[in-house]
């Protein structure tokens, strides 16, 4: 090679061969304006999810929607958006982990699938917000229409639901949550901040931006009034449970700090989900500010007596769920709860061992002995029935041994190292929880009970892992319920087209 050519210079002909032309290659052309023909049937093919969604959801009475839409036939104005469009977008939306106004209004620029629901019109993210959290109860009734489609398509049959809660971050921060002096204090300077915007004095931006502000401001001093009033319930709350002041969240007042599947704790919701076992469709949704399942069942057992008519045969739900109300309520409407007791044996054991007692000295070596109601210790004396405790729930009856006894004892380092004598309780469980216990003994419990974990996570993952749901974008619990509700019709629909949709032939036939 030579040396001295310089890059990207022709290097000299070799002596006797002719000169190659230039090649010619196709040059692109920025300044033009182009028309394109479409046709916005042919945008996505014949078995695209966006038709199901589309034919199923005009299949349903949306005469809710409707009801809330002042453009009429006959009079001037603007038409509204047909809600079928609305209720679809949204709904694909979620199906494809987009839970964002914005960013649906963005994809309508270019994305086939939302350019054949709305047919290239742009739909103003406003208008995608507002409507999303405007029509509760339409809603519900959408979600109860399309679970009688999942009925009738022998996808539902309440023989077995799984119940199971799970907690899904608020659009809140952990640093978020503030006490009552510098709530107020933030709430001070908000009002003052949305008196500013009004002073003609201020710096003048455009009418756009000025109004975004206004708005800005004013709902930032509204959620600080919400954070108030709620913080003053749950300074009562806690008053009464001689609890230490609380704090609430100065973005979302109603969300609370929850610990998380991680280990860690951050401001949540607990959204609880029933899932029917025979196609992993979901029944019922609800969400709820309590951080942990103690009182959720009942509640969730009604909704889906509201959304199906009848309640279920079987419900199964993990130990979080059971306790005595739990399974009494169950008991008396027939319903044939499955779940495992919880099991307070660590808790015993460190309480004994907190307390410096032996293995061999831990209750079962102590005999009860039932026609003289008392206990008898492994040195062979008796602990004398004392009395009844009060208790939550069971009978709790306490059991005393002689303080002679003991302290003649050649084992008392090992059985009562830190107390003058030993004393044991026994507890006598309501009949209702007996027969659970037994119950729930039974190799068929067992065996059903395992599935629970498969049955009941299923649509939990789903929603989180595909619906990207793991942070609600709404604040508060009015909101952050509608947009569970959005998810869970979104879950069943994304379920039945997997499972039950055939696109038309014809249409097949046209597009192919
Ligand atoms: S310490 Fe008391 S209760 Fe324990 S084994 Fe001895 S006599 Fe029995």
């Amino acid at each position: 090679m030579d040396k001295n050519r310089v890059w990207g210079q022709k290097s000299p002909e070799p002596p006797g061969e002719e000169a190659r032309p230039q090649p010619r290659l196709r040059a692109v052309n920025r300044c033009q304006m182009v028309l394109r023909p479409t046709d916005v049937e042919q945008l996505i093919e014949a078995h695209h999810p966006a038709r199901a969604i589309w034919e199923i959801v005009g299949q349903q009475n949306l005469d809710g929607f409707l009801e809330a839409i002042e453009a009429v036939e006959g009079v001037a104005g603007r038409s509204a958006w047909d809600p079928r469009l609305l209720i679809s977008v949204w709904i694909y939306a979620y199906t494809t982990g987009v839970s964002s106004a914005r960013e649906i209004f963005r994809l309508c620029r270019y994305h086939p699938a939302y350019q054949w629901l709305t047919g290239l019109k742009e739909i103003n993210h406003h208008t995608l917000s507002d409507f999303r959290v405007a029509h509760q109860q339409a809603l519900n009734e959408l979600f109860v229409q399309i679970l009688g489609v999942l009925s009738y398509e022998g996808l539902i049959t309440l023989e077995r639901v799984m119940h199971d809660g799970t907690k899904v971050k608020a659009w809140a921060a952990g640093k978020s949550f503030r006490r009552k002096e510098t709530l107020e204090k933030h709430l001070e300077a908000a009002r003052q901040q949305v008196e500013e915007m009004g002073d003609p004095r201020s710096e003048e931006v455009s009418e756009r931006v000025a109004k975004a502000q206004e708005r800005a401001g004013r709902e930032k001093q509204e959620r600080l009034e919400a954070a108030l009033e709620e913080l003053q319930q749950l300074q009562a709350e806690a008053r009464s449970k001689k609890q230490k002041p609380p704090r609430v969240s100065a973005t979302d007042p109603e969300a609370r700090v929850m610990k998380q599947p991680d280990g860690g704790f951050a401001p949540s919701y607990n959204v609880q989900i029933s899932s029917d076992a025979k196609a992993d469709m979901i029944v019922g949704i609800g969400v709820c500010q309590a951080a942990n399942d103690t009182a959720e069942l009942v509640p969730a057992v009604k909704r889906m007596e509201a959304n199906l008519g009848e309640a279920p045969q079987q419900v199964v739900v993990d130990g979080g769920f059971i306790n005595q109300g739990t399974i009494g309520a169950m008991e008396a409407q027939g319903i044939d709860l499955i779940g495992p007791l919880p099991d307070h044996t660590n808790q015993t054991v460190a309480a004994l061992e907190k307390r410096g007692v032996a293995p061999e000295f831990f209750p079962q070596a102590f005999r009860y002995e039932a026609e003289r109601n008392c206990y008898v210790c492994p040195a062979g004396r008796d602990l004398a029935f004392e009395g009844q405790e009060k208790s939550e729930g069971s009978a709790r009856y306490r059991y005393r041994a002689k303080l002679a006894d003991c302290q003649g004892c050649l084992s008392k380092g090992q059985c009562c190292p830190k107390s003058q004598r030993r004393s044991l309780v026994r507890t006598e469980e309501p009949p209702e929880v007996r027969r659970h216990r037994e119950k729930m003994a039974s190799e068929a419990a067992r065996e059903i009970y395992k599935q629970r974990s498969q049955i009941a996570e299923f649509p939990n993952a789903w929603i989180k892992e595909k619906f990207g749901l793991r942070r609600f974008r709404l604040r508060g619990l009015f909101k952050v319920t509608l947009e569970a509700m959005w998810a869970a019709i979104a879950y069943n629909l994304a379920q039945w087209i997997r499972l039950c949709w055939k696109p038309k032939k014809a249409l097949g036939a046209a597009l192919s």
